[in-house]
């Protein structure tokens, strides 16, 4: 079985499009929605594989909650 990779899940309900976490991302994977959400944003968006799981974006995100990184 393949081994399983770590993945990001960007809670868009809850981003306020500062674009932190896509500035803080090494492997270039967030960007932003054309969709605007809820709230009223443009909100992140995870736009390609490769998620390395360093929790950098998770870190540096100040809405509580937006964002999660699961580390298998
Ligand atoms: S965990 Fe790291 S590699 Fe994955 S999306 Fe967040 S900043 Fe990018
Ligand atoms: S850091 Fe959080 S609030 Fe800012 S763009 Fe990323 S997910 Fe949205």
């Amino acid at each position: 079985m393949e081994k399983e990779q770590p993945k990001v899940i960007i809670h868009e309900e809850l981003c306020k499009a500062c674009g932190l976490c896509i500035i803080h991302c090494p492997k270039d994977i967030l960007a932003t929605s054309d969709k605007i959400n809820e709230l009223g944003y443009p909100a992140t968006v995870a736009a390609k594989e490769g998620c390395i799981g360093c929790a950098n974006c998770y870190l540096i995100c100040p809405e509580p909650g937006a964002i999660t990184v699961i580390k298998p």
